[in-house]
């Protein structure tokens, strides 16, 4: 059974009576060398123990050859009636376990503890696009201590997950990605190699998890509220941009936060890395802090 043949992905999806759901962004991949160096760079190269979650199977051809790398592989698939096809392909793996499931209401910590509970875990997916960032986002914020998460991507959304602070494609979540680990575009995927096609081309992108994140701030929630905020207007200068997010401080105070954390107040957010947004958002935050004791002081 060749899982990248076109014919073969068209016949499977016949006898199992199934058409693509674009609604489930199913574009399967064809191309054996991408399905073969995703699964090689997925991991670091000596993790053949890792276990790997992917999300979004499929038909199962990159599974098998995570299957046939890595110790054990658990998928979520959201698709009821892939499951029997997995069955079908997937059954001479017996590392394999596909759980029919939404990603983005299962219980990770869960699924980890329950299926994970030793060794390394690493994410590989070609994601549906239609919840690219959604994904990433529960994947980052959900605590689990992945090694890596590797995943193909549109390339325009590839190359904002690893733009670099200043660039035109630097965004809220490019900073906001730099703050759990490092990103690294692989390589380029062609439309035509998937089936269907989508309309435009693809990139694989690996985030390398921070074991320990080298910037800490205060508190997270003001990191993203202030990363947030500085991309709000982002023609705007930060301290301009700034006063929506932070509409309880005025703006000459907010200039003088930004001009305190070494910044000339014409700067704009997309210049500043992630360091720099820990700086700042410790220093909003004591800003607000300063506010209430005051108000509490004159009331
Ligand atoms: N891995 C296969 C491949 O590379 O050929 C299929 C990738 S296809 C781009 C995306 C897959 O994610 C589809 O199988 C789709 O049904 C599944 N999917 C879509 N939304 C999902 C969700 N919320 N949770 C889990 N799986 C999802």
């Amino acid at each position: 059974m060749d899982l990248c043949d076109i014919r073969e992905i068209k016949q499977i999806m016949n006898v199992f009576h199934l058409n693509f759901k674009k609604e489930f962004g199913q574009n399967f991949l064809t191309d054996r060398m991408v399905v073969e160096d995703i699964a090689a760079l997925c991991c670091d190269a000596d993790a053949q123990d890792s276990t790997i979650l992917e999300i979004g199977p499929g038909i199962g051809t990159l599974s098998c050859e995570l299957a046939k790398r890595y110790r054990r592989v658990v998928a979520l698939e959201i698709d009821t009636g892939l499951i029997p096809v997995l069955k079908f392909t997937m059954g001479s793996y017996p590392n394999f376990t596909v759980v029919n499931e939404d990603v983005m209401k299962a219980d990770l910590n869960a699924l980890l503890a329950d299926a994970f509970a030793e060794g390394a875990v690493s994410v590989c997916a070609n994601l549906p696009y239609y919840i690219t960032t959604p994904i990433l986002m529960k994947l980052l914020e959900s605590g689990c201590p992945f090694e890596n998460i590797t995943v193909m991507v549109q390339k325009e959304v590839a190359d904002r997950l690893c733009a670099h602070a200043g660039s035109k494609d630097y965004g809220a979540i490019t900073a906001v990605l730099a703050y759990y680990g490092e990103a690294e575009e692989l390589f380029t995927v062609r439309a035509d190699r998937f089936v269907p096609a989508p309309k435009v081309d693809s990139a694989v992108v690996r985030i390398k998890l921070h074991k320990e994140k080298p910037y800490v701030p205060k508190s997270e929630a003001m990191l993203f509220r202030t990363i947030r905020a500085a991309f709000e207007q982002r023609r705007k200068t930060l301290p301009n941009s700034l006063c929506t997010g932070f509409g309880e401080l005025p703006k000459e105070t907010l200039t003088a936060v930004v001009e305190r954390c070494g910044h000339r107040p014409d700067i704009r957010g997309e210049r500043l890395d992630i360091a720099q947004f820990v700086t700042l958002s410790d220093a909003l935050g004591e800003e607000l802090e300063k506010k209430k004791m005051d108000e509490g002081t004159t009331a």
